[in-house]
């Protein structure tokens, strides 16, 4: 561990500690979103793995014009997107956690497209090349100053180290290079029964991704299916009231066809962006998680709040990514990583949807609770005094 890595920790705490904060601020103001978080819980018990449901949903968005592609794997989604592309050399892509679990940026980078990320965490990491430490806030253990200092490197200009500055600089950046893109990628929140698809975004950049281009791709989970619109909109709210601590978010797009008119003598014809909507939905172990005792994990809504409460990731950082994230790698294969837990059950209790992750990572660990939890805790502990002595060394507060 090195001053960078001990930077990197206060400032991901400082910003996790702020975001906590703001929960606890708003529940005052919307204490109803407990009772809507616990009607989502047995929305997704009945959604999950429901094939009637998900052929039901297929079926009607190919009736409202989306092109529909069910991927079985990483191979298949890269594969259709690939061929979507038709050859254009420029993407703009929002924030999905789909695009991350297949690596989707660096695949077609390395394929000689240029993917544009357009939200403002992620291009700090695009450009910084930096893992994210948080699903919905990716660059939180970066400091502004660390932030500042890199992005001087990379535009070869020195840039003060304000985050308002930072922001706008940025946005100027991606607008300039995603004015040629004719594709976007997007992920989604959710998709519904009746063909409809809902994205929820703070920054609009989502907006540019979905209505500049003439091609839109939507790429997401084959258990991102809710029986209904209204469902998914509640869901969207208690995503990003744990994601943000605002029981809003600034944008809710409901995406139901493309573009087009029937002004002109009843004719329907195609008019705007996005002229065409592909909708990539991805299996990838998903059918059998849901048929697995692992199923609860499919109930996820993404919002980060099990890392953001998790004390093994606030010490560890990006070595045991936390919560469901440290579960999907250990399901993955990455069992080693479940060394770090602390069956402390912080991220279920701190979970909307009280997804009992520790009792899934006990599962997978071997050796007894007690062996576990005294070798987990004694390492913390030494981790932990690590730290703060970084701490006082680097005069960090
Ligand atoms: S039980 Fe494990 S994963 Fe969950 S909050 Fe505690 S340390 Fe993190
Ligand atoms: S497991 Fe729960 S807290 Fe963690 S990201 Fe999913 S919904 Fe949010």
């Amino acid at each position: 561990m090195d001053i960078g890595d001990v930077e990197k920790l206060v400032a991901m705490n400082k910003a996790f500690k702020l975001l906590r904060e703001r929960q606890k601020e708003n529940l005052k103001r919307y204490p109803e979103i407990k009772s809507i978080a616990k009607k989502i819980r047995g929305v997704r018990e009945r959604s999950t793995g429901n094939k009637e449901l998900l052929s039901e949903s297929i079926e009607n968005f190919e009736r409202r014009g989306f092109d529909v592609y069910l991927a079985k794997n990483k191979e298949d989604a890269l594969k259709a997107i690939t061929e979507l592309l038709e050859g254009e050399r420029v993407v703009a892509k929002s924030k999905s956690n789909v695009a991350k679990e297949i690596s989707l940026r660096e695949e077609l980078e390395s394929r000689g497209v240029e993917v544009v990320e357009t939200d403002i965490g992620d291009r700090i990491i695009q450009i910084l090349n930096e893992d994210p430490s948080h699903p919905t806030g990716p660059a939180a253990h970066l400091s502004v100053r660390m932030i500042a200092e890199k992005l001087s490197n990379h535009f070869k200009t020195e840039i003060v180290p304000s985050a308002e500055n930072i922001v706008e600089l940025l946005r100027e950046d991606i607008k300039k290079r995603v004015e040629n893109a004719a594709v976007g990628i997007t992920g989604a929140n959710a998709i519904t029964r009746e063909g409809a698809v809902v994205v929820v975004h703070n920054e609009g950049n989502i907006y540019e991704v979905m209505h500049r281009p003439k091609r839109w791709i939507i790429l997401t989970g084959i258990d991102k299916v809710y029986p209904s619109l209204e469902d998914a909109v509640a869901a969207a709210k208690v995503q990003s009231f744990f994601a943000t601590g605002e029981m809003l978010p600034s944008f809710t797009e409901i995406i139901s066809g493309n573009a087009k008119t029937a002004d002109i003598e009843k004719k329907l014809i195609k008019s705007g962006s996005p002229e065409e909507i592909s909708l990539i939905l991805l299996d990838n172990g998903r059918s059998e998680i849901s048929a697995s005792e692992f199923k609860e994990i499919l109930y996820c809504l993404g919002c980060g709040n099990c890392v953001v409460n998790c004390p093994a990731h606030s010490v560890y950082g990006n070595r045991f990514p936390g919560g469901r994230f440290a579960l999907i790698d250990a399901i993955k294969g990455d069992e080693n990583i479940l060394r770090f837990c602390l069956s402390c059950k912080k991220c279920k209790k701190n979970c909307p949807l009280e997804i009992d992750i520790p009792r899934m990572i006990s599962n997978l660990r071997e050796g007894s609770e007690l062996y576990n939890f005294l070798i987990s805790h004694i390492m913390w502990l030494n981790e932990r005094l690590k730290v703060e002595l970084l701490k006082v060394a680097f005069r960090f507060q």
